[in-house]
């Protein structure tokens, strides 16, 4: 096969839309007030003026394919007859796409989950014995044809086979449910119709994802890899293949691939220093196209083009030709620095999509042509390089001495049984304390405020008098309902990590900076770009307010230093363990000021804490040892007497389990509900021995739990943990729930810790 090689492409593209168009007609058609044809509509012109953009340009090879309404994976589910049997009874395919997607009053959806490290999430397709696979291109030839009809040289991006079943999983748990894996060599003969099909319809090239080659799980799939590939490639009719690794070093995935007959591999080189190596170690990419990933797919800084230039060509030095490429889809950064109303300073430190677009071209014009011909671009992004590396905003003297010296002075705090004793006689609570998890409903009153303020109708004090009201019902609430250790209720956060965000130094917040979290969901995450701190106390005036209302403990709440930066776009010019450790210096300066005003209970919520963890195992252990250390960094500055909460949500831990005990939290609040409390067995296992709240029931369904439903849970956890160790407490926060369930759900709850602690 004689195939045309390119010279700079990207793999993957946001596709909500520049002002997120395709979010509001989505919502729009879901909630009836925009119909069928306006939604496609609305998409069509989405993928057009994408395309459009990315060859006006200059990318000789464009992706396309990337569109989803959705999610990908639950695209590829469709593409090969893999949605679960309970959404087939749906007529309209559009309809039936958003049923698994989301559900239906009928139909559970599929389950969600992270998209490897990232913070997006996609819909984990279910395999099982009713799976046949069978191949639906409709939709993947439409989107090949609109693009080639409107010149563009098209690449459709396909998600891998490998990845696709190893990010599925086993439908019918419990009896003889397989490894969907096993499955590989159905869909084989799947992928080879779809690419014949594809070369019918003119792709000269098909892009195929396998970024689960570059995981732990990814390392035992060599051997399948070039099976798989070495099918595929042997296929008579087809496109020019290019597989696609990213997110880290392809490892021995990477030799398994070149040694089939795939035109084209795409490799990382950005995120793990190690994969240059495996590039230089694998003689068989001689004969393929590189592309290789310089420019940042998931970061939000500006490529230090020189050096980009460097590994280029190193690069060229192993395989036969190298298109210039970003790591992975820009689909992780938002659009363009370009809808930012700001500008100079840090703002010129950044690239977004469109800018990385940019660079990737400049960079291809640098290997083709000379660096000459671009040298203004080169100039310019080393006068930013510069600029950003000279900027009195990312080292501090003052900060790091002080951590310097925390460090070497040690963060320990007395022994956790030592400190039970003293927190148990200045609290004075029952055995089985109830307690809730932070937020409470987000009430319309509050978003109106919000609004308010926003768009100058109220002044700051108004919009505090309204919190303050906010604050003092769920006080009232919680008083009425008989908890014994209350909350504030988090009105004045729209978001965990962006409201503290917003008052530390060192992070940057965005006006348009939107990423898709999930189907219509984004984030506009924020951005850390110097040394964190902390001009003025962020939490305590509400805290104290709280406290005021009511003679029982009222928790200070605060985000722990991995959500924070796991939520974040983070500094690329220090490890993340030093940011961490300066963003635990800000909160643990926070619960020093919550103990000074008389708090007696600090919660510092982690929910990231699994979420951050490497992809690869040799990897996890110095990160658990940062992330384990900067929590107690954050947490140990305040007396023994003082009771330090955590917050994590999720249950299955594995290879987190142990750092739960190293955070060493007096108090550890954690999802169980949906596990059944098998939770409490895993810490057992793993040594844990401080205080519990394993949540007894499930916050993510509207469904009010009977007070018989949850003494059951509480009788089941008291099996595992002795009562003097235990808590009552939901499993995570309530604000996206209503009063009204919330209530009686907390009712219930109540009632049923009185009635097990009576029998005790
Ligand atoms: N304190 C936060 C809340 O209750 C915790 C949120 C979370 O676990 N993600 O909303
Ligand atoms: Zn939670």
């Amino acid at each position: 096969m004689t195939e045309t090689r390119f010279t700079a492409t990207v793999l993957g593209y946001p596709r909500i839309g520049p002002r997120r168009e395709l979010k509001r007609a989505i919502e729009g058609y879901w909630k009836g007030t925009v119909d069928r044809a306006r939604l496609e509509t609305t998409a069509a012109q989405l993928r057009r003026d994408q395309w459009a953009a990315l060859v006006a340009a200059g990318l000789d090879s464009v992706p396309t394919n990337t569109f989803s309404y959705y999610d990908q994976i639950l695209d590829t589910a469709v593409l090969l007859g893999a949605l679960p049997p309970r959404v087939a009874a749906i007529d309209d395919p559009l309809d039936r796409y958003f049923a698994a997607a989301r559900g239906t009053a009928d139909v559970t959806p599929l389950e969600m989950t992270k998209w490897f490290d990232t913070n997006y999430h996609y819909l984990v397709p279910e395999i099982g014995a009713d799976t046949v696979f069978s191949l639906h291109p409709e939709q993947v030839l439409a989107d090949l044809d609109e693009a080639l009809a409107q010149g563009v040289p098209a690449r459709p991006v396909i998600v891998g086979p490998l990845t696709f079943l190893a990010l599925a999983k086993p439908d019918g748990a419990g009896n003889g449910a397989e490894d969907p894996l096993t499955r590989l060599d159905e869909l084989i003969p799947l992928y080879r119709d779809l690419l014949a099909r594809l070369a019918e319809h003119g792709a000269q090239w098909v892009q195929i994802d396998e970024p689960v080659l570059v995981t732990e799980a990814g390392q035992g799939l060599a051997d399948e890899a070039h099976r798989v590939y070495g099918d595929l490639a042997s296929a008579a009719k087809r496109p020019a293949i290019a597989v696609a690794t990213y997110f880290g070093d392809p490892g021995p995935g990477l030799s398994a691939l070149a040694r089939t007959g795939v035109e084209a591999i795409a490799v990382d080189l950005v995120t793990d220093p190690r994969a240059a190596s495996t590039v230089a170690a694998v003689p068989e990419l001689r004969d393929k196209l590189l592309l290789a990933g310089v420019v940042d797919g998931r970061n939000i800084w500006r490529t230090d083009l020189d050096r980009a230039l460097a590994t280029l060509g190193t690069a060229l030095g192993s395989a036969g030709t190298v298109a210039v490429s970003t790591s992975c889809s820009l689909l992780h950064v938002p659009y363009t620095v370009a809808a930012e109303d700001e500008s100079g300073d840090v703002w010129s430190w950044l690239a977004f999509a469109a800018e990385k677009v940019d660079e990737v071209v400049t960079l291809s014009r640098a290997l083709t042509r000379g660096r000459d011909t671009v040298a203004v671009e080169f100039d310019s992004a080393a006068a930013i390089v510069a600029s950003r590396a000279a900027d009195p905003r990312r080292r501090d003297p003052s900060l790091r001495a002080r951590l310097d010296a925390l460090t070497t002075r040690g963060t320990g705090r007395a022994p956790a049984a030592e400190r039970a004793v003293l927190q148990a006689e200045r609290l004075g609570l029952p055995l089985l304390p109830t307690t809730t998890i932070g937020s409470y409903p987000q009430t319309s009153a509050i978003r109106v405020a919000r609004a308010d303020l926003r768009a100058g109708r109220i002044d700051e004090a108004e919009y505090t008098r309204r919190m303050r009201a906010e604050i003092e019902a769920v006080v009232r609430l919680q008083e009425e309902l008989g908890l014994d250790v209350l909350v504030h209720g988090e009105p004045e956060r729209n978001d965990m990590v962006q409201y503290f965000a917003d008052q530390l130094e060192g992070f940057l917040s965005t006006q348009n900076g939107w990423v898709q979290s999930y189907g219509t969901r984004c984030v506009r995450p924020p951005i850390l770009f110097g040394e964190v701190t902390r001009p003025t106390p962020m939490t305590t005036s509400w805290i104290t307010y709280a406290q005021s209302l009511t003679p029982r403990p009222v928790k200070g709440m605060l985000t722990g230093p991995v959500t924070l930066l796991a939520w974040s776009f983070v500094r690329d010019d220090q490890p993340l363990a030093e940011s961490a450790a300066q963003v635990a210096l800000a909160i643990r300066d926070e619960t020093v000021d919550l103990q000074s005003a008389g708090v007696a209970i600090v919660q510092v919520d982690e929910p990231a804490l699994r979420e951050l963890l490497p992809l690869r195992a040799a990897d996890r252990p110095a990160y658990l040892d940062w992330a384990t250390g900067s929590f107690r960094l954050a947490t140990s500055g305040v007396a023994d007497s003082t009771q330090i909460h955590t917050h994590l949500c999720y249950s299955e831990f594995g290879d987190v389990i142990g750092a739960i005990s190293d955070l060493d939290a007096d108090v550890t609040s954690i999802e169980a509900a949906r596990s059944k409390m098998e939770v409490l067995d895993d810490l057992n296992a793993a040594g844990f021995a401080n205080q519990v709240g394993p949540g007894v029931y499930d916050i993510h369904s509207p469904r009010v739990p009977a007070q018989a439903e949850i003494e059951e849970s509480l009788r089941a956890a008291l099996v595992a943990v002795p009562a003097g160790r235990l808590w009552v407490n939901p499993d995570c926060g309530l604000k996206t729930r209503g009063t009204a369930e919330v209530t009686e759900s907390l009712r219930n709850l109540v009632a049923a810790a009185a009635a097990v602690r009576a029998d005790l």
